[in-house]
């Protein structure tokens, strides 16, 4: 059977944090706001998964996420997420993101990106796309307020 999730995420921006993306830092003036590392994209990786295998969602799947999780790397929602995938029997087959984020430009992150989603998912760098857009200088994410993350996931049992 193949099964899909989705997921979307909004992280404030504020200075004084880290802008941590798909498990990379990026320098800037302004970083994400949040549990964990303030790692919008993959939490919308362990979200896409969660939802493909209807586990419910993050703070369900780990009740002490307030606590326990507070400050942890995301990478390790990921892992931890993943192993929940496993033990179903299930694969990732292939995942799709995009970042919504005015400043700073992506471009030369986004191989990197890739490459830790592959490392966390276990699948091949040709199944993992990343894709980065701006606001237009509008709302919430073109006013440098916020960053939004969307995934999309495809899971196999077969
Ligand atoms: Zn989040």
């Amino acid at each position: 059977m193949i099964r899909i999730g989705q997921s979307n995420d909004t992280h404030r921006l504020e200075e004084g944090y880290k802008l941590i993306i798909g498990a990379v830092s990026i320098p800037h003036y302004k970083g994400s706001v949040g549990h964990s590392d303030g790692d919008c994209l993959l939490h919308t990786v362990c979200e896409s998964l969660i939802g493909a295998l209807s586990l419910g969602d993050l703070g369900k799947l780990f009740p002490d996420t307030s606590v326990k999780f507070k400050g942890i790397e995301s990478s390790l929602l990921v892992k931890k997420v993943m192993s929940e995938v496993k033990n179903k029997g299930y694969r990732v087959l292939n995942i799709d993101s995009t970042i919504f984020l005015e400043r700073p430009k992506l471009q030369e992150y986004i191989m990197e990106m890739r490459q830790n989603i592959a490392v966390l998912l276990e699948i091949e760098l040709e199944f993992v796309s990343v894709k980065a857009t701006t606001g237009e200088g509008i709302g919430i994410v073109g006013k440098e307020e916020a960053i939004v993350t969307e995934s999309v996931v495809l899971v196999t049992n077969d």
